[in-house]
């Protein structure tokens, strides 16, 4: 096995890996960059067809690095994300090494330096950025999963478009981003679509004449910090398809989608149901309210020109399912035939064999602990983890940031 060493190694060619990789290269600190597949891979791999990113293409900014296309006010599609990641790994030079998997990372006892195992042999390195990514394996709660019976079940980030589905129709798991888009995916096939509802938060996509995303810039959300997260960790529901539009349960009801409560258990093919769902809605129209408010507030302090909006999502119909709420399903009475999680993420670090992670207990995912990325083993620092410092710390838009500081960090420890 070769053996070789760099001053610093990064793991991870996506985004943050990248903007990290941009601002050593400013620093003029030597580093490689390990990626297992591509650029951009996530995005490539794990994401269905009709995916366009869910800001506006003026969001498309890494460090030294800004969208120039036609179109700034218009939403990405998924290839065109990747294209964009792919054009600046080439802009800035990034010293890649594509195809090459990191299977452990650890130190030498009595060592502070790193050792990244890769199948091709060891890299000895002074520093380690882990930039594996926020979205790392699917997480499916396994008990329900077994419920299921013989029905062909699937994680949202495999599910690429209806075709790949049996014939039937399909249960989601699910009311976040990837649930809700995918039951909008399905909805032209023709397919009858099921949504078993968790958390919601809806908004809208544009408000008094601007995007959802120029607001959250202007209210400070996406600079939001850490120590003020809010304590319900629930991600705005948006969608930039077909030049982007509002998505909520109470449109995917008007559009045909069954509503359902959170699932909550199941045996042989028949499934409970909370009887939640009316609630969940509820709350979605108060998360809506709140933003709209904030913005009302906002312009009315600020004094800018955006005139007020007419037509607001709180004034469309109750979905009907909220009224008389299905609390029991039988997949196969109902002809359900495929099962989507879209039941989010969890983090893999198990190959991180650095004492750097929070003690766990059973069931549940190890993070890292760290203070703005810099974890207590000098040298090793991770990247692009949801609000590693801020809100926008794992979004496209955001993670500069936190790369400029963790570079930073490099440098001045060489
Ligand atoms: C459905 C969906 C839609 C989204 N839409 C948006 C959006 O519109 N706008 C937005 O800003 N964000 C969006 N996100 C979030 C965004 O995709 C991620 O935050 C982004 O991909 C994170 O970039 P990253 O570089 O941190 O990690 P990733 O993109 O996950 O990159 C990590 C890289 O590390 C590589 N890797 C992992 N393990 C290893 C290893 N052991 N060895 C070597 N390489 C390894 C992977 O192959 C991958 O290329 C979305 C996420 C999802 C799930």
């Amino acid at each position: 096995m070769a053996s070789n060493s760099c001053k610093t190694v990064v793991i991870g060619g996506g985004q943050a890996g990248l903007a990290v990789s941009y601002h050593l290269g400013q620093h003029g600190c030597e580093h490689i960059i390990l990626e297992r597949h591509q650029v951009a891979e996530r995005w490539r791999s794990q994401r269905w067809d009709t995916l366009a990113f869910q800001f506006p293409n003026w969001t498309l900014q890494l460090p030294g690095y800004v969208y120039q296309g036609p179109d700034p006010d218009g939403f990405a599609p998924r290839d065109e994300v990747v294209r964009f990641i792919e054009d600046y790994a080439a802009f800035i030079r990034a010293p890649l090494r594509c195809g090459t998997s990191v299977t452990a990372l650890g130190q030498r006892p009595g060592s502070a330096r790193f050792l990244v195992e890769t199948e091709d042999g060891t890299i000895e390195a002074a520093n380690v950025v882990v930039a594996t990514g926020p979205y790392q394996c699917p997480a499916i709660p396994k008990a329900l999963a077994g419920a299921m019976g013989s029905v062909f079940q699937l994680h949202s980030s495999h599910y690429r478009n209806p075709a790949d589905l049996p014939p039937g129709a399909v249960l989601i798991v699910g009311s976040g981003a990837s649930g809700c888009h995918i039951a909008e995916d399905l909805l032209p096939s023709g397919r009858r679509v099921y949504l078993a509802a968790g958390a919601h938060r809806p908004v809208p996509r544009r408000y008094r004449g601007r995007d959802f995303a120029f607001w959250e810039f202007a209210l400070g959300e996406f600079d939001r910090t850490v120590e003020h997260r809010p304590p319900e960790r629930v991600s705005p529901l948006l969608t930039g398809v077909n030049g982007g539009h509002d998505l909520n349960l109470r449109r995917l009801a008007q559009a045909g989608v069954v509503l359902l409560g959170r699932l909550i258990n199941g045996e042989y093919d028949k499934l409970c149901l909370a009887s939640d769902l009316g609630a969940t809605v509820l709350r979605g129209d108060e998360w809506y309210t709140q933003f709209t408010n904030a913005v009302d507030e906002h312009v009315r302090q600020s004094g800018l020109d955006a005139p007020e909006d007419e037509d607001t999502q709180v004034r469309l119909p109750d979905p009907r399912e909220v009224s008389t709420p299905i609390l029991e399903l039988d997949l196969r009475a109902a002809g359900i035939t495929s099962v989507i999680w879209a039941s989010g993420f969890r983090y893999d670090f198990g190959w991180v064999q650095v004492p750097v992670f929070s003690a766990v207990g059973a069931g549940q995912t190890s993070a890292p602990i760290h203070q703005r990325g810099i974890t207590q083993a000098p040298g090793l620092y991770f990247v692009g983890l949801p609000w590693l410092s801020k809100r926008k710390s794992s979004l496209l838009a955001g993670v500069g940031e936190d790369a400029a500081f963790i570079a930073n960090h490099i440098k001045l420890r060489t």
